[in-house]
């Protein structure tokens, strides 16, 4: 058993962090959570607190990125010369895509995952659709690089949820993937299926799930064979979902739905299903996703990144959509800057301030990322859920003479001190136990950019 002293941490159902609490874990458990008396340091009965770690600085629950392409960290900082969109920036990312083998792709993923990690990141979901060689022929094992990225999270010591995605067609109207797509395809959605139940599933650290990468990529008629995998297997599926006016554009003139609308119509939506973006929603398609319990994956940095536009989060927490966070592109990885957009990009539109809590903040960045990801045991400090432990300090340059509950409007990824996964320490003092993590991504990215 280990016992833990957190200076302050953030319980469950409190507007704001607690002062001076015993945080007791055992077996990757949270076992005991304990008030001490507030605001005195030492806190009364310290004299049996002897060999407990103390953490100062906030300690929060786990945070969660429920949206993540490993490879397209290598893209950071490459593609601001000139102008372009979403579509010339996908165009940059295939030529990374292409360049792409198990091998690299493992060094890549464990040195983003590990970044992941020291930005207090406990699990993460991979958007995975890099499936097979360049010309679009399996590998031996047709699961290969799905089995890179488990192996991947494994080394940076963090879970991780395999959204293993289903990308068949180019257009909505069912053009064939061409050039670097053509790796992303297993030609129809039964083979999809056929290829996944052939994925080991039983890792402590790793679960499967399922993705349509977009109404652009999975025919109509083949939605349904997705779903109903997903729904057999009890996992999370998630999908892109109108990421750009232009998709929802195509999908009116082919199949006279909105893209929600076809998902809707497919058996698509439901309580398991995250849609991923959902930045240009039409008629009725949020009090859809709504009424059917689906979630929403914000991941407003990428979105800001791409010039995609502003998702409506208010709009889409009214009518009962629970929101999580992703950094997708990883143009930013840091969930307290995801977090704090939320609020910060509904100002901006609305040009008025106080939309969302620190509390609802906290909530997206945590236990509703990790029930999108089918870990519905994480994501809080109470007894019985996994002891994941992020502590950010509060003596930093950034947050000093910050009051705890401001944490999230003024944290970054770099004040995270201490990061502990299911019991074990990932991160101490600001650096990853096993990972030199600076001199890992510039020696994979290198590998795959120059
Ligand atoms: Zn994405």
């Amino acid at each position: 058993m280990t016992r833990w002293l957190a200076e302050y941490a953030w319980l469950p159902d409190h507007a704001e962090p607690t002062p001076d609490v015993l945080i007791e874990t055992d077996g990757g458990r949270i076992t005991g959570v304990t008030p001490l008396t507030a605001g005195s340091h030492p806190p009364a009965g310290v004299e049996v607190l002897g060999d407990a770690v103390r953490l100062p600085g906030l300690t929060l629950p786990g945070l969660a990125n429920a949206h993540s392409h490993a490879f397209h960290r290598a893209l950071r900082g490459r593609t601001h010369t000139g102008r372009g969109d979403f579509w010339s920036w996908r165009d940059q990312m295939y030529a990374v895509a292409a360049r792409l083998d198990p091998d690299s792709y493992l060094a890549l993923a464990r040195a983003v995952y590990a970044e992941m990690a020291l930005a207090g990141i406990t699990c993460v979901g991979e958007f995975h659709y890099l499936h097979h060689g360049p010309d679009g022929t399996p590998y031996d094992d047709p699961n290969t690089m799905g089995a890179a990225l488990v192996e991947a999270a494994a080394h940076a010591g963090v879970r991780l949820t395999l959204l293993d995605t289903a990308y068949l067609t180019s257009t909505v109207d069912g053009e064939p993937l061409v050039g670097p797509q053509r790796r992303f395809g297993d030609g129809d959605a039964l083979r999809w299926a056929e290829r996944v139940d052939a994925m080991p599933s039983e890792n402590a650290h790793a679960r499967l799930g399922a993705a349509i990468h977009s109404v652009r990529a999975v025919p109509a008629e083949q939605l349904a064979t997705v779903a109903g995998w997903a729904d057999r297997r009890g996992v999370p599926l998630h999908v892109h979902l109108s990421e750009q006016p232009a998709e929802n554009d195509a999908c009116r003139a082919v199949h006279g739905r909105t893209p929600a609308g076809l998902l809707a119509d497919h058996g698509v939506l439901g309580p398991h299903t995250t849609a991923v973006h959902t930045t240009h929603p039409t008629g009725g398609d949020l009090t859809l996703l709504g009424d059917h319990r689906t979630g929403v994956c914000l991941c407003p940095t990428t979105e800001r990144d791409l010039a995609d536009g502003i998702g409506p989060a208010r709009r889409m927490a009214d009518v009962g959509i629970p929101l999580s966070l992703g950094s997708d592109s990883h143009a930013v990885v840091d969930l307290f800057e995801e977090a704090r957009a939320v609020e910060l990009d509904e100002r901006l539109r609305t040009r008025r301030r106080g939309h969302f809590t620190a509390v609802d903040l906290l909530t997206a960045a945590t236990v509703t990322g990790h029930a999108a990801l089918g870990w519905g045991d994480a994501g809080r400090l109470s007894v019985g859920d996994r002891a994941d432990l992020v502590t950010v300090r509060l003596d930093s340059a950034r947050t000093a003479g910050v009051p705890p509950v401001g944490v999230f409007f003024a944290a970054t990824a770099a004040d995270v001190a201490h990061v502990v996964v299911d019991g074990r320490v990932v991160v101490r003092d600001g650096r990853h136990v096993d990972v030199d993590v600076p001199t890992e991504l510039r020696d994979a990215i290198a590998a795959v950019t120059t």
